[in-house]
C-alpha cells in the first residue's frame, strides 16, 4: 500500500473515531477538551505513528516494551506523549521508563517501586494510573479494588513518580457502562485522598460510548483507528 492511501485509511478512522466522540460528549453533556484520545499503535509500525502525528494526535499508547521503546525511539523527533498500558515486568521498568511519559498499568507494589527507582536514575517523572481489576479477576492485570487506596498511597509517596488516577479494561463479556460506573466509583474514592489524580482511562473502540458517559478522561483506541490486528504470534 502507498503512504498516501495509508494516510486516507487512517485519517478516515480518526473521522469515524473523532465524529463517535462528538456525539458521546454530546450525549453526555461534556465537552471534547475533556477527552485525550491515546492511539494504540500496536503491531502498526512506525510510519503509522508518524501519519497520526501528522494528523494531529499527540499521544500513543504501546502494550509491549520491545516494540514500544523501538517505535518510541524511531519516533522521538515526533514529540509525542507515550502511553504505557501493557501488562509490565518489573524488570523492563527500566527500559519503559525511558521513553514512556503514563503507564497506565501499575498493579501491584513491587511495580511501583521499582518504577521509582528507574524513574529517579534517569531523571524523569512518570505518571502512573492504578490499574484496576474490575471483574476481580487480576489475571490479565489490575489490582483488585480493595488493594487500590494502598497503591495510590504508595504511587503518590514514591519519588520520580506522580499519581495520576486510575484505569481499567471492561470484562470480557460484561456490561461495559457497569463496569466504568465501577472505576468512577473508585476514582472519586482515590481523589478524596488525591485530588490531582484525575485521569479515569476507560474505554476502547468497542466501548467509547460507556466510558464517556462514565466520566472517561483517556480514551486507548486501536482498532478503530489502524484497523483490525492480525492476531500476535509470540
Ligand atoms: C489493545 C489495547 C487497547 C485498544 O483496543 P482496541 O479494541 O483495538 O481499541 C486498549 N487498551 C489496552 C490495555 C489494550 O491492550
Amino acid at each position: 500500500m502507498t503512504d498516501t492511501t495509508r494516510r486516507e485509511e487512517i485519517a478516515a478512522g480518526l473521522a469515524r473515531v473523532e465524529a463517535d466522540i462528538a456525539e458521546a460528549c454530546r450525549a453526555a453533556g461534556r465537552r471534547r477538551e475533556e477527552l485525550t484520545l491515546v492511539a494504540v499503535s500496536k503491531t502498526y509500525p512506525a510510519s503509522d505513528v508518524r501519519l497520526l502525528a501528522e494528523l494531529g494526535v499527540a499521544d500513543v499508547g504501546e502494550n509491549r516494551d520491545q516494540e514500544a521503546s523501538a517505535k518510541a525511539h524511531e519516533c522521538a523527533d515526533l514529540g509525542l506523549t507515550w502511553h504505557f498500558i501493557g501488562q509490565l515486568q518489573t524488570n523492563k521498568a527500566r527500559s519503559v521508563v525511558s521513553y514512556a511519559d503514563v503507564v497506565h498499568s501499575v498493579d501491584r507494589l513491587r511495580l511501583v517501586s521499582a518504577l521509582g527507582r528507574e524513574a529517579v536514575r534517569a531523571g524523569r517523572e512518570v505518571t502512573c494510573l492504578v490499574q484496576v481489576a474490575l471483574d476481580g479477576d487480576p489475571g490479565r492485570g489490575g489490582a483488585l479494588p480493595e488493594e487500590v487506596p494502598a497503591l495510590a498511597d504508595a504511587v503518590a509517596g514514591t519519588g520520580g513518580l506522580r499519581l495520576g488516577g486510575v484505569m481499567a479494561v471492561a470484562p470480557l463479556g460484561g456490561d461495559p457502562a457497569r463496569a466504568f460506573a465501577r472505576l468512577r466509583e473508585i476514582s472519586e474514592a482515590v481523589r478524596k485522598t488525591h485530588p490531582g489524580a484525575d485521569v479515569i482511562s476507560a474505554g476502547m473502540s468497542g466501548d467509547m460510548t460507556e466510558a464517556i458517559a462514565n466520566g472517561a478522561t483517556h480514551l486507548r483506541v486501536g482498532t478503530a483507528l489502524l484497523g483490525r490486528r492480525k492476531p500476535l504470534v509470540r
